[in-house]
């Protein structure tokens, strides 16, 4: 079976944010990338590109072919926030996902086809985007990155395409090359003049004579031409938050066990939190049930390393929030809002045991593997009476000492 990859890009999406703060700008021709003379667009509504707007343009040629445009200098940290909320909407639903740039997204649904359909699900996240944001957002969906991305541009705007299985070369035919990614307009000037108008054409000519025209840039457009790109989903990861999740072999609604993995997730971030002299003041609690529906739930925290205090807002999450008697298929664990900072500067309040705690388990883990003591801990401590875990956790660091030590001289 074929890989299955989604691509999403947000429509004009600099513009569509304006347009959140602004409703007047809907409808009209609205160009952003500064006022002065000298800068660039950055992003175009489609009423502007009907008069010839693009991306990259000087605003000077802009304001010649758009004299009636509207020109916005752009608020960058709104653009990166509503990038953000997207992110979080798209990573709770995901399996596996790229954040490509700060407005488009590959995500590998490969192996999703026969679970409910990679078009209907990716339909539903389209329209989650669109309702909790108000952003007009369009995606492709094909068989690899370079399919989808044109699959994309073809439902463009705020629309959905998904090209057939089977069906690739037939949509790539017809197209102009220009529409090939990374195709700049040089090579299709250079690719004109060989007589060279669509994929089709193209294809027409060996590996060998394209690369004996244009190098390795050759080599690339006959394998697009084709329909062929090997290029993989990589994985995105929020500097800002640290997370951990688990899929069970077997969907389960034991509370108790759910509760024991939670904490041992949530421990172990806590681990690296503190590895990483980090703080977080927001936890979240992720929950896919068996029929695959995946909910989110978060929240705010006086920012904190300590696992204490970390564990108990998770299994609050959890207690809050779980469906009693659901299967549940995956769990997870996410601190964000991280910042710099160490579980040190709270050493004047009351936790300051836990803080010595801590210390000790950290150093243990560093020197004796972290692995072997995190189920240890986890898988003796009472969930039901995590509220006492403090104690526990010293009868834990006893027991852990002790078994160091005696680890330690066998050696
Ligand atoms: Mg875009």
């Amino acid at each position: 079976m074929g890989r299955a990859i989604l691509h999403l890009d947000l429509d004009s999406f600099f513009v569509s944010v304006e347009r959140l703060f602004d409703k007047s700008l809907i409808g009209k021709p609205v160009i952003v990338g500064g006022t002065s003379n000298r800068g660039v667009v950055s992003s175009c509504s489609y009423e502007a590109r009907q008069f010839g707007v693009h991306s990259a343009m000087p605003i000077v040629k802009a304001k010649r072919l758009c004299p009636n445009g509207i020109f916005v200098s752009g608020r960058m940290s709104d653009y990166g926030k509503y990038s953000g909320i997207v992110t979080d909407i798209i990573e709770a639903r995901s399996p596996m996902f790229e954040k490509a740039s700060i407005d488009e997204f590959y995500i590998d649904l490969t192996g999703m086809d026969k679970f409910f359909g990679a078009y209907k699900w990716s339909s539903e996240l389209r329209q989650a985007i669109i309702k909790e944001t108000g952003l007009p957002i369009s995606w492709g969906l094909s068989v690899n990155k370079m399919l989808a991305k044109m699959a994309t541009n073809e439902a463009k705007p705020n629309g959905q395409y998904m090209i057939e299985p089977g069906k690739e070369q037939d949509f790539l035919d017809s197209k102009h090359v220009s529409k090939i990614p990374m195709c700049g307009e040089k090579t299709v000037e250079f690719l004109a003049t060989k007589g060279i108008q669509t994929i089709y054409d193209l294809r027409q000519f060996s590996v060998e004579a394209l690369h004996g025209w244009l190098g390795k840039q050759g080599s690339f457009l006959w394998k697009r031409s084709h329909g062929i790109d090997t290029g993989e989903v990589h994985p995105y990861h929020d500097p800002k938050s640290m997370s951990s999740e688990r899929t069970f072999g077997t969907d389960t609604n034991d509370l108790e066990w759910l509760k024991k993995v939670l904490m041992s997730l949530a421990e172990k971030l806590a681990f690296d939190l503190r590895g990483e002299s980090k703080l977080a003041s927001c936890v979240a609690l992720k929950l896919r049930y068996s029929d695959f529906s995946t909910h989110t739930k978060q929240m705010a925290i006086p920012a904190t390393s300590n696992s204490k205090i970390l564990i108990e807002k998770t299994l609050h999450l959890m207690d809050e929030f779980y469906e009693r008697g659901r299967k549940v298929r995956l769990v997870g664990v996410k601190f964000t809002n991280l910042a710099e900072g160490n579980y040190q500067i709270n050493m004047f309040d009351d936790r300051d045991k836990d803080i010595l705690l801590y210390k000790a388990i950290d150093e243990m883990k560093n020197k004796h593997g972290e692995g072997k003591v995190i189920l240890a801990q986890n898988l003796n401590i009472n969930v039901r009476e995590h509220h006492d875990s403090r104690a526990a956790l010293h009868k834990e660091v006893k027991r852990e000492e002790g078994k160091a030590k005696k680890a330690g001289k066998k050696e």
